[in-house]
């Protein structure tokens, strides 16, 4: 066995309170390109015209149609080895909770259930005239923008630029920074308020640090004790048949 899936599995097996911050890297084999990367939504749309709260009030229709391609994008997508990893982790309760920056809902359809969204989510939107809320999945796009049945213009509960991170998300990810003694860094590099202050306050706190991304990031020679510097659907399973057979 490689010896970095060796010690990772280890780390696990040893510590009381695992967690997970994940972003858009875990989500790139699913289907889903990186905003800012090849293919991703913010080549083809300009982030300050489609991606900002003041330009979705501005012009909700325009905006919308960027939303709509973001929605094709995430219902074709399918969890990955890694997103099944991790559910699996959760199962044999080595894993507490995933913090992601996700919006695509992969981590749930994985299996996984006690997953943190700060950037909020695609399956529900909200009217931002009266504030109900109801499911996406079956919402017509035709038109644009859809509508509540109010009249009031409903909006993915996704957050956009110029909005805040959901309260009750920002205080799950406090507490799990705060008991965690080992966090799982995958598919992002965490340099961004609020999700950098995870791995930092868990390592602030003596915990261990363990990177999951393809290519070197500012973790990799600062906090990471450990960098699994390959895709995470090959390193996050090879971890996780080490546990089982740790377990057996
Ligand atoms: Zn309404």
């Amino acid at each position: 066995m490689d010896d970095l899936v060796r010690r990772t599995s280890e780390a696990i097996l040893a510590a009381t309170h695992v967690v997970a911050l994940t972003g858009a890297g875990i989500s790139v084999e699913s289907g889903i390109p990186p905003f800012r990367g090849k293919g991703g939504l913010w080549t083809k749309y300009d982030p300050a015209e489609y991606a900002d709260i003041s330009a979705f009030r501005r012009n909700p229709g325009k905006v919308w149609e960027m939303l709509r391609e973001m929605r094709r994008v995430i219902q074709q997508a399918r969890p990955n080895a890694a997103h099944t990893a991790l559910a699996q982790l959760e199962t044999l309760d080595l894993l507490k909770c995933i913090v992601t920056q996700n919006v695509d809902g992969l981590h749930q359809q994985a299996g996984s259930r006690n997953v943190v969204e700060f950037h909020g989510n695609d399956r529900a939107v909200v009217c931002q005239s009266c504030g109900r809320e109801q499911p996406s999945a079956d919402l017509s796009v035709e038109v644009l923008p859809p509508r509540c049945a109010c009249g009031g213009v409903l909006k993915p509960s996704v957050v956009m630029f110029g909005e805040m991170i959901p309260r009750d998300a920002l205080l799950l990810a406090s507490a799990a920074a705060q008991k965690g003694d080992v966090v799982l860094v995958i598919g992002t590099t965490a340099e961004v308020y609020p999700a950098a202050e995870l791995p930092f306050t868990v390592k602030r706190n003596g915990g261990i640090v363990i990177e999951f991304n393809l290519e070197p990031t500012v973790l990799t020679d600062s906090i990471a004790d450990w960098s699994h510097l390959e895709s995470a659907s090959a390193s996050l399973p090879a971890v996780l048949v080490a546990l089982r057979a740790r377990l057996n």
